[in-house]
């Protein structure tokens, strides 16, 4: 990362970031470029107060080491199954043997087999945005400890990172960033995108738009 990044990230109290579509080539399984930038990336947070939000559900967050209670994936990811008809109490961890099937099988017809529920005897499923009666409960906790931490965010020195969110949810990170980077008086508000680098008018004299893409943005460095 070059240096009038990293310093604007560590002269904040606190950094919101938000990880998306650029480093979801493969929704079941994570591109080695993007864990080991999300590493890199990790490893420069140290002892910084942070959150991370993603819309990815391959497990990004978890494979590259953020720590578990400071990340959120509403859009689910590759460690809890349901029950297709969206029974309550279905919800049920998904063992490695799963996960690794599930891995294999995205490659070819992207049919798993993940068992039955025990509550109405229906198939599972994976637990994410892409099923069709995605429950949501399986994000719950980590989405209130997300708000808990948003709250306390205001009026502290902030940097928000936006790094290769797309516009397939924009009501998860893009919009809800832009309006926590306006209502902050200390924000900083750096958006990183190979397309959608565009800064709201609202945001121009707070907001850094970078056009590149975010893997590229993280790895490179000034030497
Ligand atoms: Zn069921």
């Amino acid at each position: 990362m070059k240096k009038e990044y990293l310093d604007k990230i560590m002269d904040a109290d606190l950094v919101l970031i938000g990880i998306g579509s650029e480093f979801e080539k493969l929704r079941y399984r994570c591109e080695e470029k993007a864990i080991e930038a999300l590493n890199e990336l990790n490893d420069l947070l140290n002892g910084k107060n942070y959150f991370v939000i993603t819309t990815c559900t391959n497990n990004i967050l978890k494979e590259s080491g953020f720590r578990n209670d400071r990340i959120v994936s509403p859009c689910g990811n590759l460690e809890v199954k349901q029950c297709t008809k969206a029974c309550k109490g279905s919800l049920q961890e998904l063992t490695d043997e799963e996960i690794q099937h599930i891995r294999k099988r995205a490659d070819s017809d992207g049919e798993f087999h993940l068992g039955v529920c025990a509550v109405c005897g229906a198939p599972m499923t994976l637990n994410n945005v892409y099923t069709s009666e995605y429950d949501e409960e399986g994000y719950l906790n980590d989405w209130k400890m997300y708000t808990k931490w948003l709250q306390g965010t205001l009026n502290k020195k902030l940097c928000v990172l936006e790094l290769g969110v797309d516009m397939t949810f924009p009501n998860i990170i893009r919009w809800p960033f832009e309006k926590v980077a306006f209502y902050n008086q200390k924000a900083t508000f750096i958006r990183v995108n190979e397309k959608l680098y565009h800064m709201s008018e609202e945001l121009k004299d707070k907001g850094i738009a970078v056009n590149k893409q975010s893997i590229d943005w993280i790895t490179e460095n000034d030497i």
